[in-house]
C-alpha cells in the first residue's frame, strides 16, 4: 500500500486575484461606490456616471478632480498601491475614503479597465488600459480635461458564476441609482449625475449649489422633503458628532429608509437602525417607518474601520452610549417638532389672540366659559371636563410625609398666619369649592390695613409693620408697608401673563410624567408643565406676598446649623476648594453670621434659629407641603453665601429666591423616596403620600389660586402646548 501525498500546488496568481476581486466587487454598484469615493478623495466637484446594461456591460465615471500623475499610471491598478496611506498607524486617522489600494486592482481583475486622466501640471491627458492589475501598454498621450475618467467594461467577463447571478440589469441599475443618490445627498454641493448610455436625461441629477434638502427632494420626492426636521448634536465626551435630516411624525413609509454615513462612508448598522426605529414606534402608525439621513462623525480611532471592503455593517466603540445619545436627540427633535415649533411663540398660548380666545364651554354646562364670551360653541371646541371637579384621592390626606423620615421631622404649627393647618372639617367644607378658598391668593393683595401698632423689627427700617385684626378668615394678619416688599410685589404683578394664569386657574390635571413634568388640559389643549419651575415661582411669590405672615414648620429636633453647613461643604455642588480655607472654619462663620440675622429671619420669614445656632423652624408656605429636606444643607450654605445682605430689597428678593429654590419640587425629592426602607416604602406607596399626590393636590392646587405665572414661562419652555384637539381631528380625518 502506498500512500501518495497530494501535491500542493501554488494556485495561479491570476486565479487568486480573481477570487479576491470577486469578494471586493460583488456587483456593479459596489464598483461604482468605490470609484465615487476615489473621485471625492480627488476633490472632484462634478461626478458623472454613465452605464450600460446595469453596469455589467459598461461603467464610465468622469470626474474633475486632481487627476493621476503619468508616472503613477503604471501601478494604480496593482493591489495595495495607494496614494493615501503609508503606515499601519495611519489607519487610525484615515480621513480619505480609500486606504487599501484595492478597489481599482480588484476591478481590473474582473473587467477591462481604461483610465484617462490629466493633472493640472500635465500638458496633456494620458490613457492607459489594464488587465489583471497590470498595465497593458505604456500610457498614451491624448486630449482631455483635468480630472479622471475610468471605464469599466464587461464586468465579470471572466467569472461565469458571478455573471449568471447578476442577470437582471434593471435591478443592478436600481442599486446604482441608490448608491449614487445617497452619496449625492451626503455630498451636497458636488454635482452628480447617473444616466444610461445613449440617453440624454439623467436619472439622478444634483446641482452644484443644491442644499441637502434640495437633493433629498430630487431623489426621494416632495412628500418626504417637506416633512423633514434637521438634527444635529455634538458630544465631546463620547467623541462623536451627528448631523442630518429626519422625517417628522406626519410622514411614514412602509419600509424604513436610513441613509447612514459614518465618517462620510455609506454604511449599514442594524443596531442603529433598530435604535432609531424604536424611537419612532411611539410616533408613527403601526407597521410604518421613517426616513432618516444621518451623518455620524466618530473619532477615527473608535471606529472599526471598514477593514474589509465588503463589510458594510459597522461597529464602533461606545456603541451603546452613542446609540442612546442618538435616540435621545431624535426623540427630543420629534417632540419639539410640529406644533411645538409654535409652542414657544407666545401667541399660541391660550386665549391670547384670535380664535384661541373663543372660550369653549364645558359640556357639563355648569362652568362659565373661562376666556372670551363667543356665543357659538363648535363641536370641536366642546370640553367635557370640568376643572372644578375633584378626584376622590384628593380627599385622602397624607398621613406621613416621605421626607419626614429625614432627621429633622417637621410639624406645622398654627401661627398667626392665615395658612396654618386646617382641621379635617374645615378641609371637607372647602373641598367642593374652588381651592383658592384655602387662603388669600397672593395676587389678591393684602387685606385692608387696620389696627394697632407693632414694634419696629429693624432699627433702620423707615417703614412700619403693623399688626391687625381683620375679619374672620385671617386672624391677625400683619400689614407690610416696607417699600422694598411692595416693589417686589409690584414687579411680580407687572410680569404676569394673564392668559397663562387663566390656564392654570382652570386647568384639569391629567397626570405626572416625571417629578419635573406634568400634563394638564385646558379647554381643547394639552399642556406640558414644568412643575419644578412653576413651584419655584409659586414659593417665591408666596414669600413676597405673604411676607412676614407665615406659619412655622417646627423641626422635631433642632438641626445644628454647623452640621448642615458641613454637610453642604462636603457636597461637590458647594464648589468648596482648599483655597477657601478649612471647612470647619467656614461652617463656624456661617453659624455666627446666620445667628446675627436670626431675629430678622424669624420675624419676616418664620425661619427660626435658636441661641445655640440650631435651626428650629421653617416657613409654612402651603398646607401639606414640606420642602425636600435633602436640600436643607445647601440652602443654609447659600443663605450665607448667595444672599445679598446689604440692600434691603435685594436682600428680601435673593433670600426669597433661595428659599423658593429649596422648596421647589425637584427630582432629588423623589429619588430620596427610592432609598426608603421596605416598610417606609410601603407607607409611601399608598397613594395619599406619594410625590404624585403632592404634585397634583398640593402644588397644582396652589397653582390655581396662588401663582401669577410670569410672561417668560410662555417662552422658555416651562409651559408647552403639546396638542390641540381641533388639530388632532384634522390628523384623524387624514387617516
Ligand atoms: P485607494 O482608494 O484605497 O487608494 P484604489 O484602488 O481605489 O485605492 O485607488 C488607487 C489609487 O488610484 C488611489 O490611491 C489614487 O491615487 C488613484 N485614483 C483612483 N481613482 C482616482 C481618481 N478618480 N482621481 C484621482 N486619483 C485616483
Ligand atoms: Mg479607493
Amino acid at each position: 500500500m502506498s500512500l501518495v501525498a497530494g501535491v500542493i500546488r501554488r494556485l495561479d496568481e491570476k486565479v487568486v486575484n480573481r477570487i479576491a476581486a470577486g469578494e471586493v466587487i460583488q456587483r456593479p454598484a459596489n464598483a461604482i461606490k468605490e470609484m465615487i469615493e476615489n473621485c471625492l478623495d480627488a476633490k472632484s466637484t462634478s461626478i458623472q456616471v454613465t452605464v450600460k446594461e446595469g453596469g455589467l456591460k459598461l461603467i464610465q465615471i468622469q470626474d474633475n478632480g486632481t487627476g493621476i500623475r503619468k508616472e503613477d499610471l503604471d501601478i494604480v491598478c496593482e493591489r495595495f498601491t495607494t496614494s493615501k496611506l503609508q503606515s499601519f498607524e495611519d489607519l487610525a486617522c484615515i480621513s480619505t475614503y480609500g486606504f487599501r489600494g484595492e478597489a481599482l486592482a480588484s476591478i481590473s481583475h474582473v473587467a477591462h479597465v481604461t483610465v484617462t486622466t490629466k493633472t493640472a501640471e500635465a500638458k496633456c491627458a494620458y490613457r492607459a488600459s489594464y488587465s489583471d492589475g497590470k498595465l497593458k501598454a505604456p500610457p498614451k498621450p491624448c486630449a482631455g480635461n483635468q480630472g479622471t475618467q475610468i471605464t469599466v467594461e464587461d464586468l465579470f467577463y471572466n467569472v461565469a458564476t458571478r455573471r449568471k447571478a447578476l442577470k437582471n440589469p434593471s435591478e443592478e441599475y436600481g442599486k446604482i441609482l441608490e448608491v449614487v443618490g445617497r452619496y449625492s445627498i451626503h455630498n451636497s454641493g458636488i454635482s452628480f449625475s447617473v444616466k444610461k448610455q445613449g440617453e440624454t436625461v439623467p436619472d439622478v441629477r444634483t446641482l452644484p449649489n443644491a442644499t441637502v434638502v434640495d437633493n433629498i427632494r430630487s431623489i426621494f420626492g416632495n412628500a418626504v422633503s417637506r416633512e423633514l426636521i434637521e438634527v444635529g448634536c455634538d458630544d465631546p465626551v463620547l467623541a462623536f458628532k451627528m448631523k442630518g435630516y429626519i422625517s417628522n411624525a406626519n410622514y411614514s413609509v412602509k419600509k424604513c429608509v436610513l441613509l447612514l454615513f459614518i465618517n462620510h462612508r455609506l454604511v449599514e448598522s442594524t443596531a442603529l437602525k433598530k435604535a432609531v426605529e424604536s424611537v419612532y414606534a411611539a410616533y408613527l402608525p403601526k407597521n410604518t417607518h421613517p426616513f432618516l439621513y444621518l451623518s455620524l462623525e466618530i473619532a477615527p480611532q473608535n471606529v472599526d474601520v471598514n477593514v474589509h471592503p465588503t463589510k458594510h455593517e459597522v461597529h464602533f466603540l461606545h456603541e451603546d452610549s452613542i446609540l442612546e445619545r442618538v435616540q435621545q436627540h431624535i426623540e427630543s427633535r420629534l417632540l419639539g417638532a410640529n406644533s411645538s415649533r409654535t409652542y414657544f411663540t407666545q401667541t399660541l398660548l391660550p386665549g391670547v389672540t384670535g380664535p384661541v380666545t373663543e372660550g369653549p364651554k364645558s359640556a357639563a354646562g355648569a362652568s362659565a366659559p373661562t376666556a372670551g364670551t363667543s356665543d357659538k360653541v363648535y363641536a370641536h371646541q366642546m370640553v367635557r371636563t370640568d376643572s372644578r371637579e375633584q378626584k376622590l384621592d384628593a380627599f385622602l390626606q397624607p398621613v406621613s410625609r416621605p421626607s419626614a423620615r429625614q432627621p429633622p421631622a417637621l410639624s406645622p404649627e398654627g401661627q398667626p398666619a392665615a395658612r396654618a393647618s386646617h382641621t379635617d372639617e374645615e378641609m371637607e367644607e372647602q373641598l367642593p369649592e374652588r381651592p383658592e378658598s384655602a387662603a388669600q391668593g397672593p395676587r389678591d393683595g393684602l387685606p385692608p390695613e387696620a389696627g394697632g401698632h407693632r414694634k419696629r423689627p429693624r432699627e433702620d427700617s423707615d417703614v412700619e409693620m403693623q399688626e391687625e385684626l381683620t375679619a374672620a378668615c385671617c386672624p391677625r394678619r400683619r400689614v407690610v408697608k416696607l417699600t422694598s416688599v411692595l416693589t417686589l410685589q409690584e414687579e411680580i404683578n407687572e410680569k404676569g401673563h394673564e392668559a397663562l394664569q387663566d390656564m392654570l386657574r382652570d386647568h384639569s390635571f391629567v397626570g405626572c410624567v416625571t417629578p419635573q413634568w406634568a400634563l394638564a388640559q385646558y379647554q381643547t389643549k394639552l399642556y406640558l408643565l414644568n412643575t419644578t419651575k412653576l413651584s419655584e415661582e409659586l414659593f417665591y411669590q408666596i414669600l413676597i406676598y405673604d411676607f412676614a405672615n407665615f406659619g412655622v414648620l417646627r423641626l422635631s429636633e433642632p438641626a445644628p446649623l454647623y452640621d448642615l453647613a458641613m454637610l453642604a461643604l462636603d457636597h461637590p455642588e458647594s464648589g468648596w476648594t482648599e483655597e477657601d480655607g478649612p471647612k470647619e472654619g467656614l461652617a463656624e462663620y456661617i453659624v455666627e453670621f446666620l445667628k446675627k440675622k436670626a431675629e430678622m429671619l424669624a420675624d419676616y420669614f418664620s425661619l427660626e434659629i435658636d441661641e445655640e445656632g440650631n435651626l428650629t423652624g421653617l416657613p409654612l408656605l402651603i398646607d401639606n407641603y414640606v420642602p425636600p429636606l435633602e436640600g436643607l444643607p445647601m440652602f443654609i450654605l447659600r443663605l450665607a453665601t448667595e444672599v445679598n445682605w446689604d440692600e434691603e430689597k435685594e436682600c428680601f428678593q435673593s433670600l426669597s429666591k433661595e428659599c423658593a429654590l429649596f422648596y421647589s419640587l425637584r427630582k432629588q425629592y423623589v429619588l430620596a423616596e427610592s432609598t426608603l426602607t421596605g416598610q417606609e416604602r410601603e407607607e409611601c406607596e399608598s397613594p395619599s403620600v406619594s410625590w404624585k399626590w403632592t404634585v397634583e393636590h398640593v402644588l397644582y392646587k396652589a397653582f390655581r389660586s396662588h401663582l401669577l405665572p410670569p410672561q417668560h414661562f410662555s417662552e422658555d419652555g416651562s409651559v408647552l402646548q403639546l396638542a390641540n384637539l381641533p388639530d388632532l381631528y384634522k390628523v384623524f380625518e387624514r387617516c
